[in-house]
């Protein structure tokens, strides 16, 4: 569904991906694991038009998006959860949801996705007038998430959701994503909590200083020597 084809970014003079090549089939999760400052948010912001490369490519569902705007990739079926959530905290819940669909001018269909996104995140509809500023970290992210899924896409980009988390909203957020994959929405999750993401994705890549040093199955990663040592406390 989603290739990534050795990509090179640099921030002026700093080389943050050095040749980034991934996969993500359709129906699966696809975790990328690494340190602060890796390169894994750089990348989910390349292949989600924010970012332009120096060389590679992004090819999404058969197309090359490399050079695509944004706004153009979400319309058809990419979207990205930014790390931090970056929700309008000075906006009520529903509105920030609206802002999810503001591509689609249908009016019907962005009720009946914010329907959905309520059915699925019942705290989000006992809220839906309170500004989103008020929300605890948990709920935010759910917030983030539903106004992702108002674009309605066939891939999600996660970035770090499980931030600042405590470990049972950690549990909860994870298990929604299980289920969203479930469900069929493809994933793609960036995530420091290694053992976590490992323990629900099909497949992972370890990034180290814009280098994917190991790739394979999540299974087999969790137990690796490598990526227990590094990432998973030993
Ligand atoms: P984190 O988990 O801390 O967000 P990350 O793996 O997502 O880390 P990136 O944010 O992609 O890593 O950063 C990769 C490298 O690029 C880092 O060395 C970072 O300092 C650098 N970098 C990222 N954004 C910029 C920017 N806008 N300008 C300059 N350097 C940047």
């Amino acid at each position: 569904m989603l290739k990534v084809e050795d990509i090179q970014v640099y921030y002026g003079a700093i080389h943050a991906l050095k040749g980034i090549s991934l996969e993500v089939p359709q129906g699966q999760i696809v975790t990328l694991i690494g340190a602060n400052g890796a390169g894994k948010t750089s990348t989910l912001n390349t292949i989600c038009g924010l970012i332009k490369p120096k060389s590679g490519k992004v090819i999404f569902e058969g197309k090359d998006i490399t050079a695509v705007a944004t706004q153009e990739i979400v319309k058809r079926g990419l979207t990205q959860v930014p790390e931090g959530r970056r929700i309008f905290a000075n906006m009520p819940i529903y509105e920030n949801l609206e802002l999810g669909a503001f591509l689609n001018k249908n009016k019907k269909e962005v009720a009946e996705s914010m329907e959905k996104v309520y059915a699925r995140f019942p705290r989000l509809l006992e809220r839906k007038n309170q500004l989103a500023g008020s929300l605890s970290g948990g709920e935010q992210q759910m917030l983030a998430m539903g106004r992702a899924l108002m674009s309605k896409p066939r891939l999600l980009l996660l970035d770090e959701p499980s931030m600042g988390l405590s470990p049972i909203l950690v549990k909860e957020i994870f298990s929604i994503i299980k289920e969203l994959n479930e469900q069929g929405t493809t994933i793609l999750l960036v995530e420091q909590n290694a053992k976590m993401a490992l323990s629900i994705a099909h497949k992972g890549y370890v990034v180290e200083t814009g280098r994917i040093v190991l790739a394979g199955d999540a299974k087999e990663l969790l137990e690796s020597p490598e990526v227990k040592k590094a990432y998973l406390g030993g």
